[in-house]
């Protein structure tokens, strides 16, 4: 990110640190010193940037890249798919999308169909919703007890590190928009007909849970944000900022792998192209 560069780094949270989502404005902006339109500008190179490393990491074909995207109904986890990874080489990222699980999901563990999904080398993979619904919607519903559904937190964490250990790196965010702005957002889902089609009737039964998912998600994100698959909680209530909040950590995560281009297995000059 631009105009100041600041690290994305105010936005992860530490190992084992409580959250209070109270305490973490959605509205901020204070990481960019420009306004919207010079953000989405600033978007535009980050784009750009993207797209030079994703195709490091499909050239090198060692390393695997896993974005996990969490958020309240219409936190904007689609609109985070569209427009970071918007002019990425569609050849190499894959977005997966969990919805509720499907009987044969249902007769497996919880992370069997997340697993299936998870990055191969050279692949970066985008979660829309993830495993954490296993302690998010399961929870709030209790759809499984709370003694099954609490050993989770640890189970994902081993699981989160055997990824990482077997060389896929893993970064989650949780795009945190307020009460407010999910009504706003909602309302025009209502409104627009070309919005209509994402308004969904059941997402208003969410909304009265809305406490009981924000106390979900606090403690989902305080003890699985660990050294090797850190949560950001991303201030989302402006887009273009979440945005570029998304985009700079995943870039400033895969400027970090020190990838380079494969060396050739044969010599260059000693190979004639007739
Ligand atoms: P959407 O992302 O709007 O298409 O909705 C997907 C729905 O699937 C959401 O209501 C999620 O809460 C639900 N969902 C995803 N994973 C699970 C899960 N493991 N158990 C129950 N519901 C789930
Ligand atoms: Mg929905």
């Amino acid at each position: 990110m631009k105009k100041n560069d600041k690290s994305m780094d105010k936005y992860r949270i530490l190992p084992g640190k409580p959250v209070d989502l109270k305490k973490l404005d959605p509205n901020d902006s204070s990481n960019f010193g420009g306004d919207k339109k010079e953000g989405k500008e600033e978007l535009l190179k980050l784009n750009k940037k993207l797209e030079g490393l994703q195709e490091l990491l499909y050239a090198e074909q060692k390393r695997k890249f896993l974005v996990v995207l969490q958020a309240m109904d219409t936190g904007g986890k689609d609109g985070v798919i569209r427009h970071v990874f918007e002019g990425v080489n569609p050849q190499g990222v894959r977005v997966a999308s969990f919805k509720t699980p499907t009987a044969i999901e249902l007769a497996h563990d919880y992370l069997w169909r997340i697993h299936q999904q998870a990055p191969a080398r050279g692949e970066i993979v985008i979660f829309n919703r993830s495993h954490y619904e296993d302690v998010l919607v399961v929870r709030v519903h209790e759809l499984v007890p709370r003694e099954v559904w609490s050993r989770r937190y640890d189970q994902i964490n081993a699981f989160e590190k055997q990824l990482t250990e077997e060389g896929t790196t893993i970064l989650k965010f949780f795009l945190h928009i307020d009460k407010d702005e999910q009504k706003a957002r909602l309302e025009a889902r209502r409104d627009d007909p070309e919005k209509r089609w994402k308004f969904n009737v059941d997402d208003l039964k969410e909304r009265k849970l809305w406490d009981e998912y924000v106390r979900a998600y606090e403690e989902a994100i305080s003890r699985t944000s660990t050294e090797w698959a850190p949560w950001y909680v991303v201030p989302a209530n402006k887009k273009w900022y979440r945005n570029l909040v998304v985009a700079s950590a995943i870039i400033d995560k895969l400027e970090g792998l020190k990838m380079a281009f494969p060396e050739a297995d044969f010599d260059p000059k000693k190979v004639k192209v007739d």
